[in-house]
């Protein structure tokens, strides 16, 4: 796959826009067409959920393993029936509690879902976006849509409609253009299917985002969280490079520091002579290139990938990234620095 093709780019403002203005996205993803657009976690790229050679495409332009399953996007609970099989009580209690927003649930699936979308797997994750331009989209076109991140595979999220256009210029025809996501890092995501195809009584998380744990057990009670490979693989032996667990990286090498820690200090010690840059949280270093998010986790998660970005676009060789308490929101963000680094201390 060349350049051959160009990639557009269209203006929306999320506060402000006519349907006139989503057609051409419309027209292109009811011709089985791949399209970029805005949600408030990352940015999408989206295919009918329907129609197994367009979902194929987005494998295709971001270079995604096969295997790796897609999560379908719906505008309302009318298109959910379309999707999966059924929705248990618990599944149910959180969708009235936390849709339209970032949770993502993992029932057993429709036929009608393509195997595509699934990864040949029996069961969908599915969701429904709180992003009024996401929403307008899904429901102009009359069936969901699957839509992994609109980044190449492996590279942080994208948070801006430049950085898919950066990873994606020339493999898809239109980026739908609605400003900065909100919320800067994926959905949550819990499963109610068990191993055995049964669904759970405990549901598990598999991904933690925006929508903490603390807050879906308040209206379900307590539900698996299993220690991430990543998580205990880090923890055991903080200075072994985790390779297999790396995701969302930048270029640059990332080490995390544990809070608690003496930041200021292992930043001039490890980053002594390097071309750094700095993710700083709860003091400001004072280097050049630095992010300083003054104890608001919620802003460090809305910038980490494009701090990410904008580090690698620099040229900086190192990010020292200060850590968080693993605590609402904060188990997000970790997870996500600790699947991008290299070492954590
Ligand atoms: P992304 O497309 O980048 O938002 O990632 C979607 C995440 O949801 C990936 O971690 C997938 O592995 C996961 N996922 C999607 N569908 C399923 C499914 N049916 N079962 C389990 N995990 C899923
Ligand atoms: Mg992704």
């Amino acid at each position: 796959m060349g350049l051959k093709k160009s990639t557009r780019i269209v203006e929306i403002n999320p506060e402000k826009f006519s349907m006139l203005e989503l057609s051409e996205a419309v027209g292109l993803l009811r011709e089985g067409k791949i399209v970029a657009f805005p949600t408030e976690t990352v940015y999408g790229l989206g295919a009918n959920a329907f129609d197994e050679s367009a979902v194929k495409k987005i494998y295709l332009a971001k270079g995604r393993p096969s295997d790796n399953p897609i999560i379908v996007h719906v505008c309302d609970e009318e298109q959910l029936k379309d999707v999966v099989r059924e929705v248990p009580q618990n599944a149910r209690a959180l969708i009235k509690k936390f849709w339209p927003g970032p949770l993502t649930i993992v029932l057993k699936k429709s036929p009608k879902i393509c195997s595509a979308v699934t990864g040949g797997l029996d069961t969908v994750a599915v969701r429904m976006p709180s992003h009024k331009v996401a929403l307008a989209l899904i429901k102009e076109c009359g069936f969901p849509l699957a839509a992994p991140s609109a980044n190449s595979s492996g590279k942080p999220s994208p948070t801006i409609a430049d950085h898919v256009f950066a990873d994606l210029f020339g493999r898809i025809p239109l980026i739908i253009d609605g400003g900065k996501c909100e919320v800067g890092v994926e959905s949550t995501v819990i499963s109610f299917v068990g191993a055995d195809g049964k669904n759970l009584i405990v549901p598990t998380l598999l991904r933690p985002g925006k929508v903490s744990v603390e807050e879906i057990e308040e209206v379900i009670g307590k539900i698996n969280v299993p220690a991430s490979d990543s998580k205990t693989k880090h923890a055991k032996k903080p200075l072994s490079p985790g390779m297999k667990y790396k995701h969302y990286s930048p270029k640059a090498e990332v080490v995390v520091v544990m809070p608690g820690k003496d930041f200021l200090k292992k930043v001039f010690e490890i980053g002594g002579g390097k071309d750094i840059g700095v993710l700083s949280f709860t003091k400001r270093v004072g280097v050049d290139r630095e992010f300083f998010f003054d104890g608001n986790v919620e802003s460090y998660a809305k910038m980490l990938f494009e701090a990410f970005r904008e580090f690698d676009n620099k040229g900086v060789e190192l990010i020292l990234a200060e850590g968080v308490s693993e605590k609402g929101m904060g188990l997000a963000l970790m997870d996500r620095l600790k699947r991008a680094s290299s070492k954590i201390i």
